[in-house]
């Protein structure tokens, strides 16, 4: 196979990537039939390092057209065998964790040492789908009022995966894993911005011994992504990214009744009870409220404090914010990078400052950091004297923006927190885990962490209302990839 690029000088660790020409179809790279190329730019230093093919109609069509050759072999590989190469894949994947993690961190400015804890997670993901083939009936016996029948669970065709640049690898796994689980073919369109790992994970299906063609990638912006959608031999398509652009997806699936998951963005809320143990909280700050620099779609951005204690509140968030050692995002002791692009930066920024504009007060950050003049550098930033009609606590910032909400009840917490267009995450801190739990059980959102900012793979994950559609993870993973068929076999 001709690798499309070398990844790394592996002496010195040193990205000498280039032009990456091609997309990954039929388990070879080919030449993209674009002449489109898309920039692909280090965010801490600014400087582009790479391009990639903007993938035309074409390259999606020979991309879906390998799927669809691949589709019936393997569909019908016993459960059993897919899962054993999901297995191989993972162990393929943890052979790589590092090249993989510095690649996703050059590209996307995610600190490395949490890159590599997001890359440690994917063969986790790999081998959890891999159970649930092993667990999976294909076919069942129904006793019916009118003679058995058989209810079959077939794979629902060639799905497109869509991703965005924040988590590729991991949001990836939640859409491959379960497709490949359930006997599905792929055609995979990363996010422009985070490209290269996904070629690096095309070398790892090889490895894995996954056939040629089940898993395909197409490199290229939002047009390359409507078009996949858009092509009538997809029969799903598993999507995460902006609202957005998930309304779009859905509105084009609808017009076909493709089969269609969303996870989309949030405004989440951490319900500080009035009995919460600030120092315990201080350790989720971070992970919790501004994971990935911020630009992760569960954090809990806005932080619903009592008013009793509202001051002390800010004070302990916006103190533990602007602790957290920010700069090279290569440097293992560094936990807040840059922004992912200058175009994420310009919207931070404009949200900073329509807070301002807005009435809130900035308790920390606000502007760029000291020392940083190259890369997207913004401060974490805190806005206290928040009301949650703002702008700025109703809509998605994707970056470190926290605001800080007084509530007086713990009723009025449960209303602020579920007066939001969003549904995709949530918290709630107390030493009391069950007064906790029974506020938890109120709040409107597809997830909810009761003093714990982690989400495992075992539990399903996704969002309500404008935060999306469907779920991932848990055991009911495979479901979304698996359409029922019913035999009747009469008396
Ligand atoms: P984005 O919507 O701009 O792009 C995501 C992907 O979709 C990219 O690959 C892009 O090229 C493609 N795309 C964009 N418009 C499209 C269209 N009309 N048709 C087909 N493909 C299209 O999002 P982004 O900026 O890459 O990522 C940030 C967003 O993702 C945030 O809103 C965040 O909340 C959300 N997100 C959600 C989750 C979740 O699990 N709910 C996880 C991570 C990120």
């Amino acid at each position: 196979m001709r690798r499309p690029f070398q990844a790394f000088d592996t002496k010195e660790t040193k990205i000498i990537t280039t032009v990456h020409d091609c997309h990954f179809i039929g388990g070879k790279f080919q030449s993209s039939k674009s002449s489109d190329r898309i920039p692909v730019v280090n965010p801490a230093t600014e400087e582009e390092f790479a391009s990639i093919a903007n993938g035309s109609g074409e390259d999606i069509g020979r991309a879906v057209d390998a799927a669809v050759d691949a589709a019936s072999g393997w569909a019908h590989t016993a459960p059993a065998d897919r899962a054993n190469h999901l297995r191989w894949l993972a162990d393929a994947f943890e052979s790589r964790i590092d090249e993989i993690s510095t690649l996703v961190t050059r590209q996307n400015g995610t600190p490395i040492s949490v890159s590599r804890a997001m890359q440690s997670q994917v063969p986790v993901y790999y081998r959890y789908f891999a159970s649930l083939a092993d667990e999976l009936v294909v076919e069942k016996h129904l006793q019916t009022s009118v003679g058995d029948a058989l209810v079959r669970k077939e794979p629902v065709g060639v799905v497109g995966a869509i991703t965005p640049w924040n988590g590729p690898q991991p949001l990836l796994a939640w859409k491959i894993g379960p497709a490949l689980a359930a006997g599905c073919t792929t055609v995979v369109k990363p996010s422009p911005e985070t490209s290269l790992d996904a070629f690096l994970f095309a070398e790892l299906l090889s490895e894995a011994g996954i056939p040629d063609g089940v898993v395909n990638v197409v490199t290229g912006g939002r047009d390359t992504g409507s078009t996949l959608v858009g092509h009538p031999l997809i029969r799903k398509i598993a999507f995460t990214g902006s609202t957005a652009a998930g309304k779009a997806i859905a509105a084009a699936c609808a017009a076909d009744l493709k089969r269609v998951t969303l996870e989309l963005g949030g405004k989440s809320a951490a319900i500080l009870l009035d009995d919460v143990n600030l120092d315990a909280f201080s350790s989720f700050v971070a992970s919790a409220c501004a994971p990935n620099t911020g630009q992760t779609c569960r954090a809990l951005t806005r932080v619903l404090a009592p008013r009793s204690r509202y001051d002390e509140i800010v004070d302990m968030v916006s103190a533990t914010l602007s602790k957290i050692p920010l700069g090279d995002p290569t440097d293992p002791g560094v936990s807040f990078g840059p922004l992912v692009s200058a175009r994420q930066r310009q919207i931070v920024e404009s949200y900073i400052a329509l807070g301002r504009q807005e009435g809130a007060k900035v308790a920390v950050g606000g502007g760029r950091p000291a020392g940083h003049d190259r890369g997207y550098y913004v401060e974490p930033t805190v806005f206290r004297d928040v009301t949650n009609d703002m702008r700025i606590a109703r809509e998605e910032v994707f970056g470190p923006v926290i605001v800080v909400i007084p509530y007086d009840s713990e009723d009025d917490a449960i209303d602020i927190a579920n007066d939001s267009e969003f549904g995709l995450g949530g918290g709630v801190f107390s030493p009391d885990k069950q007064r906790a739990t029974d506020v938890a059980r109120r709040i409107v959102t597809g997830t909810v962490g009761v003093n714990t900012a982690s989400f495992p793979v075992e539990a399903p994950f996704g969002g309500v209302k404008q935060s999306g559609l469907g779920r991932e993870l848990g055991p009911g993973s495979l479901d979304a990839y698996l359409e029922p068929k019913t035999i009747y076999r009469g008396t």
